[in-house]
């Protein structure tokens, strides 16, 4: 345990005492929020995919990850920064959410992450599948108004509702900016492979989106994608949502819905990484399907991604 400014921090679990492969799994093994005064950071499981068009099992991709980041220690050198000791982090478990009725489960979600952010806790939600970012944009706006949307995925997810369903995990941010939760000033980031029709990325266009392709990664490279997406979004409130598949799938076999050519872990870190320089307010990383992983390939990149995240919000605390 640490002491700062006078306030008890509840450190991971020693791996000098017990073995990292080992004991709860809680995401790197941090305090469980029930076990702390307060947290400035949680990490928050959202088990709900019954809003996928194809591959099923995202529900399932809360515990992978966390299973996944039990070899995350507690220095990032890159940022300089031990989040961990800077600001309490904890792990707030799962959310409750019914499996059979969407529009329920949406509703279930945004109140529940509404209820967790509202005393100024930082959250880092882990997936389920993509429609669990229109409740956390719910429950951010509440908190930080209109957001500039950093999204990182193979697809646009600003389709319309199919099957009767208005949401989907392909329609979250149609309907996001539809609810006035987003700016004009989003960007999606690894964009590839087929779509539907060309007017769909007319539409996108009028949701408030530009877009960095993967052909646009192997040009610009990391530090031109940053450049990209920080001239972008300016000065507002980001949330950045990453959805795992836009990793090649190489990369991240463990997902619902894979496309070929997408970017490399490396890449991915690189850029979230960066993300120190904008106004970041929420995050989410989702689509982690661990059904169809193998040896934790996906988990392991997820896992590490959410670090990032925490690590930038542990330079965000400190500043
Ligand atoms: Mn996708
Ligand atoms: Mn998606």
């Amino acid at each position: 345990m640490n002491i700062d400014n006078g306030r008890a921090i509840v450190g991971a679990v020693d791996p000098q005492v017990q073995p990292r492969y080992a004991g709860w799994t809680t995401f790197a093994r941090l305090p469980r929020l029930e076990d702390v005064a307060q947290a400035d950071v949680v990490v928050v499981g959202v088990p709900f995919d019954s809003a996928v068009t194809y591959r099923p099992g995202a529900r399932f991709g809360p515990n992978a990850i966390r299973q996944g980041s039990r070899l995350i220690r507690g220095y990032n050198p890159e940022l300089d920064i031990s989040p961990f000791q800077v600001c309490q982090v904890a792990d707030a478990g799962d959310l409750a959410c019914n499996p059979f009725d969407i529009g329920q489960a949406v509703d279930q979600i945004a109140a529940q992450l509404t209820e967790l952010l509202s005393n100024g806790t930082r959250a880092i939600i882990l997936g389920g599948d993509h429609s669990v970012a229109l409740p956390s944009l719910r429950a951010a706006h509440a908190v930080h108004g209109p957001m500039a949307l950093v999204h990182f995925d193979a697809h646009l997810d600003t389709w319309d509702g199919v099957y009767g369903a208005d949401i989907t995990h392909g329609s979250p941010f149609r309907r996001a900016f539809e609810e006035g939760l987003l700016l004009d000033r989003n960007v999606h980031v690894g964009v590839r492979g087929s779509i539907y029709d060309r007017k769909d990325l007319v539409e996108d266009a009028g949701f408030g989106f530009s877009v960095i392709t993967c052909r646009d990664i192997s040009s610009l490279g990391s530090d031109g994608i940053l450049e990209r997406i920080i001239e972008r979004v300016g000065d507002a409130p980001v949330y950045v949502s990453v959805d795992i598949d836009v990793l090649d799938p190489a990369h991240a076999p463990g997902t619902g819905t894979p496309e070929a050519g997408g970017m490399s872990s490396r890449e991915l870190l690189e850029v979230v990484r960066g993300l120190d320089a904008v106004n970041l307010v929420g995050v989410d990383v989702v689509e982690v399907s661990p059904a169809y992983d193998h040896a934790e390939i996906t988990a392991i990149a997820a896992a590490n991604v959410a670090w990032e995240f925490l690590s930038v919000f542990g330079r965000k605390v400190q500043r």
